[in-house]
């Protein structure tokens, strides 16, 4: 039997300054070593201020996977020296004390497997390593303090997971339930990582560190599996010891470096306090959470009657569900939950194409509107929906600058009816003993229109034309 467990760092990418200092945790943004202070660069005689937003944040994620939020909570002094940390030492979460970090045991159903959570703590990023230089000997390594001391919240499951599969799953809803909590930007590059620990048939555990993206966890899993697989079908034993993730090769290799044996040293913080959250905080936090994913998607099935399937794909996604909630009225909840899952997902699907996007609420709303009042054809309101997208121009304007506007003139219409007759003999036949076939006439009168005939229009007046 496999046995899959996680560790997974997430920024705290929507707050506005780092953990202990105001610093941006935007760094991101600034010019190598432009984002730094005496407090991140860990100069002597500096003192940590604590991000009360950032412990209000990670205590929301704890609440929203189901964990245990303790009164107090501590900070400790992980102790260990690498060029990527300043001060020598990082300050992190411990549970010696008993349950001293932001959230104690969980859980999280992925499906209907159960996913335990054993803590989540909240601790500080280290800088960045930059590597430069083509081989090995002439290999030098920089260092960008911008990143030091950034928001980062450690979310740490049982080994429950037993396949790949699993685990994708997992950090979809992840991902979607962050993005949700408007805690996390899980599409910025470097918000999110993970370490891995992976055993089979009771076997050692390997651990498997350093992978930079949710995308290669899964394949670091996948990789591991085989190569303990392979180990163990030859009678060879599969050591334990921690591999660092190759994310060019796609491979995991054994970690020469004995950093992982080192003692830590762990102690108090003395610099900060302990932090008492007190229920009225936690019952006021709880408060300002944002209605949860499944809650969304129970309203938008009960109260709008959107099918179950477009309810699930509007609610995951905060960027659709907003939209949604902020243009819908009762009236054109279906037609507007229609065009965001069919049309506009496909022209915003990447987060480049999201922060360009000029389109407002506003604008679905009267896209809608115009497809009820047969002002629209839904191929029209395509067509204006991706013009609107890239200039964010009204509707009015661009219904008469790209000509959009339905051909609902009957006069008009039959012209170009009979038109297509003539020029269709045999589908006429065909039509009149099998008017199933009838179809293909009215898709030839919606090229002829480029999609703005009234399709109810044009079927009722072709039907009427052939007799
Ligand atoms: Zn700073």
């Amino acid at each position: 039997m496999t046995k899959i467990g996680l560790e997974i760092h997430c920024q705290l990418t929507k707050l506005e300054s780092k953990l202990f200092c105001s610093c941006k945790a935007n760094y991101r943004e600034h010019e190598i070593n432009a984002n730094i202070c005496p407090v991140c660069m860990g100069l002597p005689g500096t003192l940590p201020r604590l991000n009360q937003k950032a412990i209000e944040k990670a205590t929301i994620i704890a609440m929203a996977l189901n964990c245990s939020t303790p009164e107090k909570i501590a900070f400790f002094r992980k102790n260990y020296f690498y060029p990527d940390l300043p001060k020598n030492f990082q300050i992190t979460q411990l549970n010696i004390y008993g349950n001293t970090s932001v959230g104690g045991p969980g859980m999280i159903m992925v499906g209907d497997k159960k996913i335990r959570i054993t803590r989540i703590q909240l601790e500080e990023d280290p800088g960045r390593l930059i590597y430069e230089g083509s081989s090995s000997k002439n290999q030098i390594t920089l260092v960008d303090y911008n990143r030091a001391g950034t928001p980062l919240v450690e979310i740490v499951t049982e080994p429950d997971f037993e396949n790949p599969k699993q685990v994708r799953e997992f950090l979809n809803i992840l991902s979607d339930l962050l993005e949700n909590l408007n805690v996390s930007d899980p599409s910025l590059e470097g918000a999110m990582r993970a370490d891995a620990n992976v055993s089979i048939e009771g076997g050692n555990k390997v651990e498997i560190k350093n992978i930079g993206s949710f995308h290669d966890l899964e394949k670091a899993v996948h990789f591991e599996i085989t190569r303990q697989e392979s180990l163990h079908s030859r009678d060879i034993p599969i050591a334990q010891e921690t591999r660092h993730w190759d994310d060019k090769r796609k491979i995991t290799i054994s970690s020469r470096s004995k950093e992982e044996e080192l003692d830590y040293r762990y102690f108090l913080e003395g610099d900060i306090p302990w932090i008492k959250i007190g229920k009225e905080v936690q019952e006021k936090l709880k408060l300002e959470m944002p209605e949860s994913i499944s809650s969304k998607k129970e309203r938008y099935v009960t109260k709008y009657g959107i099918p179950n399937q477009v309810a699930v794909v509007l609610s995951s996604d905060k960027f659709y569900s907003d939209l949604f909630d902020k243009s819908h009225t009762e009236k054109n909840a279906k037609e507007i939950a229609n065009i965001i899952t069919t049309d506009l997902m496909g022209l915003v699907d990447t987060r480049e194409k999201r922060e360009e996007s000029k389109l407002q609420p506003t604008h679905l709303q009267n896209i809608a509107d115009a497809i009820q009042s047969g002002k629209l054809t839904r191929i029209s309101a395509k067509n204006a929906l991706y013009e609107i997208v890239k200039s964010g121009k009204e509707l009015s304007q661009v219904i008469s600058e790209l000509d959009l506007g339905n051909v609902s003139d009957e006069g008009e219409l039959i012209k170009i009816i009979k038109q297509i007759i003539s020029e269709e003999p045999q589908a006429v036949e065909q039509a009149k003993s099998n008017p199933q076939t009838i179809n293909f006439l009215v898709g030839k009168v919606m090229q002829k229109t480029k999609g703005k005939a009234d399709p109810k229009l044009t079927l009722d007046l072709l039907k009427k034309e052939i007799g």
